[in-house]
């Protein structure tokens, strides 16, 4: 009887795929884990062993034979493969696929799972500069008392930097003096303190919260809720701190921003410690060093964003996860799986503390403290003394707006700035104006390929789509009336800013979006025009929300937060406050304190007074209770079918089959709480040409929605509707458009 392997393949088919053993394999070799070379239809694919099985229901003729076995043993530990076969079921998605997400890119094409050897130019020990062989090669003398002063070899990619030319360097090896190295890239190795800087002693609020996490043995999960500039990273350093003490490694997962380097910066500073930043603009190769390095216990730390979190380590001791509340740490295609939430799980798995913080806490987070699932820890204070900003409600109904900025806003500005301070103003929306008008007849500039209006962009002279991109001109006639009087209606950062510019034509207006950010170093630029400490107003896009610290700004101006507040999308309030105090918290962190200035036409709505009389954890009370009692998540749970395709009738017709087999599963397995809503139209029905609608699932409780997801997805698969559309199952969606 021949030994069957079951193997997950990069396909998103929920199913495993049956080979025969490779020639040549024997049994000892084919542990679950390791990875195969495998024919798969025409084309060759690099497939995980899950299981060796004795029966196939695949028939002899049909069975094929796997190419080659590629490990000798399995690259990725036990540990992360189960968080990965948890969170394949968990996500509905395929565990093949849900493992390309999860392995670095070499490992997924089959590359060996190694580090690269590199190889080091090394002084023989006895190698002297005063050498007589070299008493009339002064360059060569040059180089190798170059060399001389690294003890452990210059790698060969840096010699350019300290100025080592090869061709005296290979003379000296002709002499014997130098000898070539190699072996793999070893970061230098800690010795004596972890600590190269000494820590700041902490406060009060610090201390517990430090002592709480320190007295947990295995399995926590802590809140940490403090605001902005209370000192939570500084409990976060010492924390890791005392994991490195005890021999182990951390995870710090921050958002997708540009504060990786700060943040390392940071790391570098305090430690005496293998650090590794995980980012976006590593080369495959860098990213599976530090993959590799990490899981045989060679880094100490490892920094990165969402996708870090699959990072193997170890001796893992310690996962923080930064600013929690962030959007980003939710993938949007694909496997769509939660950062935050597969971290819990993770250091559930590996028996650690796991830290959230965050200044202001998601809702499900907070969800799970009032529960009693995550200790719930605060920083209240700001260290250093700084005053926390004190927050307005500027009521604009029937007050004129001149480009979105009515009139006690620019006098407050005005006072700001000739005080010698700085103005941040945030504005969530880039470009001139979110659309273009004709006074005449009431046309607007629609995208021609989904249901949205096309933004005006006035520096590059184009109307653009900022869901599919399409750019065009501006028609300079209206292309329905043909009259001539197409106007910008409301107001983006690029307009703001061009009026402040007018307003205040002496002080420097900078605008801080993806649109003047674009090339690299410019975020580096203008914030250094900031911490020049000039006088200057800033506008821009939440980009300005994250992380970054503006002392000399002591006035933020919200000008648009009504939004959050009468969206479809009933998160969009909490999104909404999480800017605002966000935003809010880049202000007066030193000696002044800030003023937050909150533009709106609800300044009674409930949610409004509660943030700007109370502050956020007021308002997340309230908004928890408003979510309470409308039945939606944290209290309910949910899962968002979507569909999309270049004809309407296609989804239609796809989401109709899935209802129906949904109902009938909710039926048959008796699952009365999973309620179906749906099938509609998606919030934007068209997009990229493209017709869009959705079904959603809803439930009152996790696991009967989970037991029917298991058995409907692979049901879906094999719909003949499902042929003719693009689909996808989102568990637990943030976003639901
Ligand atoms: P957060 O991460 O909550 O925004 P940080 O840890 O960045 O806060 O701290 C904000 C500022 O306060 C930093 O400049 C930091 O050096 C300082 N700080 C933090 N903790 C203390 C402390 N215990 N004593 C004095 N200064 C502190
Ligand atoms: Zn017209
Ligand atoms: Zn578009």
């Amino acid at each position: 009887m021949p030994l069957i392997l079951r193997l997950a393949l990069p396909s998103p088919l929920r199913r495993l795929f049956d080979y025969l053993p490779p020639k040549g394999a024997v049994e000892e070799q084919l542990r679950p884990g390791v990875r195969l070379r495998v024919p798969f239809g025409r084309r060759e694919v690099v497939g995980v062993l899950i299981e060796v099985a004795q029966e196939t229901e695949v028939p002899p003729d049909k069975l094929r034979k796997a190419l080659q076995l590629l490990d000798e043993r399995p690259p990725l530990p036990s540990a992360l493969f189960e968080l990965c076969q948890w969170s394949a079921q968990y996500y509905q998605h395929s565990l093949g696929d849900t493992l390309s997400w999860a392995l670095p890119a070499l490992l997924r094409q089959g590359e060996p799972a190694e580090r690269r050897l590199q190889r080091f130019w090394i002084a023989q020990p006895d190698a002297r500069p005063e050498d007589p062989r070299l008493a009339r090669a002064p360059r060569q003398r040059e180089a190798l008392k170059t060399l001389r002063q690294h003890p452990h070899g210059v790698l060969h990619e840096l010699l350019g930097q300290l100025g080592l030319v090869k061709d005296s360097l290979d003379l000296l090896q002709a002499k014997g003096l130098v000898k070539v190295e190699t072996r793999y890239h070893q970061p230098t190795r800690h010795q004596g303190s972890w600590l190269a800087q000494a820590e700041l002693p902490l406060n009060g609020e610090q201390r517990l919260a430090y002592e709480a996490v320190r007295a947990g043995s295995g399995f926590h999960c802590y809140l940490l809720e403090g605001v902005t500039g209370s000192g939570k990273t500084e409990v976060y350093l010492q924390l890791i701190r005392a994991t490195l003490e005890a021999g182990r490694q951390a995870l710090l997962l921050i958002p997708e921003i540009n504060l990786g380097p700060q943040t390392l910066g940071r790391f570098e500073q305090r430690f005496n410690a293998r650090i590794a930043l995980l980012h976006s603009a590593l080369t495959d190769r860098e990213r599976m060093d530090i993959w590799l390095a990490a899981r045989d216990g060679e880094l100490d730390i490892v920094v990165g964003t969402r996708s870090a979190l699959f990072t193997p380590l170890k001796h893992p001791g310690l996962i923080i996860v930064d600013e929690e509340h962030d959007a980003s740490y939710k993938q949007q295609e694909g496997l769509r799986y939660h950062a935050r939430d597969l971290a819990v799980v993770r250091a559930r798995f590996e028996n650690l503390p796991v830290v959230l913080g965050s200044a202001t806490p998601s809702l499900e987070s907070l969800h799970n403290a009032d529960q009693g699932r995550y200790a719930h820890l605060r920083l209240s204070l700001r260290a250093g003394g700084a005053q926390p900003p004190r927050f307005e409600r500027l009521d604009v109904r029937s007050r004129p707006l001149d480009s979105g900025l009515s009139q006690p806003l620019l006098k407050a500005m005005g006072a700001t700035l000739e005080r010698g301070q700085q103005v941040l103003v945030f504005l969530n929306r880039r470009g001139f104006a979110p659309t273009l008008l004709c006074h005449d007849c009431g046309w607007l500039a629609q995208c021609p390929r989904c249901d949205a209006r096309m933004t005006y962009h006035r520096g590059s002279g184009e109307l653009r789509c900022h869901h599919c991109d399409h750019r065009q001109a501006p028609p300079r006639h209206c292309p329905s009336c043909g009259k001539l009087d197409l106007r910008p209606v409301g107001a983006g950062t690029e307009r703001a800013e061009e009026r402040l510019q007018l307003l205040f034509p002496d002080i420097p207006v900078l605008r801080i979006d993806r649109d003047t950010t674009a090339r690299k170093d410019a975020l580096g630029k203008l914030l250094r025009t900031i911490h020049s400490g000039v006088p200057c107003i800033l506008v821009g896009t939440q980009m300005l929300a994250k992380g970054h610290h503006f002392p000399k700004v002591t006035l933020v101006a919200v000008l648009d937060a009504d939004s959050g507040l009468f969206s479809a999308d009933f998160r969009a309030s909490e999104r909404m406050a999480q800017q605002i105090v966000q935003v809010a918290g880049r202000a007066g962190r030193a000696e002044e304190p800030g003023q937050v200035l909150i533009q709106t036409h609800l300044a009674d709505h409930p949610l409004m007074v509660q943030l700007a009389e109370e502050g956020y954890p007021a308002f997340a009370r309230q908004a928890l209770q408003e979510r309470r009692a409308a039945g939606l998540p944290p209290f309910a749970y949910l899962a968002l079918l979507r569909a999309d395709a270049h004809r309407q009738d296609q989804v239609e017709n796809f989401l109709e089959a899935a209802y129906h087999v949904a109902e009938g599963l909710a039926v048959n397995l008796a699952l009365p709480q999973v309620e179906l809503l749906g099938p509609v139209p998606a919030p934007m029905e068209r997009r990229a040409g493209r017709h869009r609608a959705q079904l959603l699932l809803q439930s009152s409780s996790r696991a009967p929605l989970h037991r029917l997801l298991g058995i409907w997805v692979v049901q879906l698969e094999s719909l003949p509707e499902a042929r003719q559309v693009r689909w996808s199952l989102d568990v637990d969606p943030i976003d639901l458009f």
